[in-house]
């Protein structure tokens, strides 16, 4: 049998408890899953590339099932190379369905086979979004509790 292999692509600026949560509900569906941290090398990001990618290595450090790459293309093309079939999303509410509805026909336009997977948010994490959580961090607050991770003891930041 083939590997049930996905990716899970985003921005992750920051990563959340809410994507936490949606990569380890896909441990049920898929054998391995591939946290992808897209990035346009013309968009500035707030919490840095490298960085991010350490700290959800970190995070799931006892799956050898997850891994976590970063990536400057698309997310189709990527899914290809990896020989990753599934794409993985969350869906938070009806905007976020809009989005990803076009999106993921787009997807499929590019790679024919790629099929996108949708999980729903566990209910007490639907309220986390990575822009808010960058606006109270802007603005000095602790977010620890929004992620998987303690930013505030993270020394790699300093
Ligand atoms: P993008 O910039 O591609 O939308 P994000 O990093 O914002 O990337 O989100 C990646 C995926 O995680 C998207 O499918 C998004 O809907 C989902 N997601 C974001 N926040 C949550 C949450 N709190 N609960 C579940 N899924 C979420």
């Amino acid at each position: 049998m083939n590997k049930r292999i996905a990716l899970f692509p985003g921005s992750f600026d920051p990563f959340t408890k809410g994507h936490e949560d949606i990569v380890l509900r896909g441990l049920h569906i898929f054998d391995e899953i591939i946290v992808g941290i897209g990035h346009n090398s013309n968009k500035k990001r707030y919490f840095p590339l490298e960085v991010m990618q350490h700290l959800i290595e970190n995070t799931f450090e006892a799956y050898p099932q997850i891994s976590t790459i970063t990536y400057d293309d698309l997310t189709a093309n990527i899914a290809r190379q990896l020989g990753a079939r599934f794409l993985l999303r969350g869906l938070r509410n009806t905007t976020d369905f809009e989005y990803e509805n076009s999106i993921s026909q787009v997807n499929r336009h590019v790679y024919e086979e790629v099929e996108t997977v949708f999980l729903i948010t566990s209910p007490h994490l639907a309220p986390i979004s990575s822009t808010i959580i960058r606006e109270l961090h802007k603005y000095g607050h602790n977010v620890d509790e929004f992620l998987p991770y303690k930013l505030s003891e993270s020394t790699i930041l300093a």
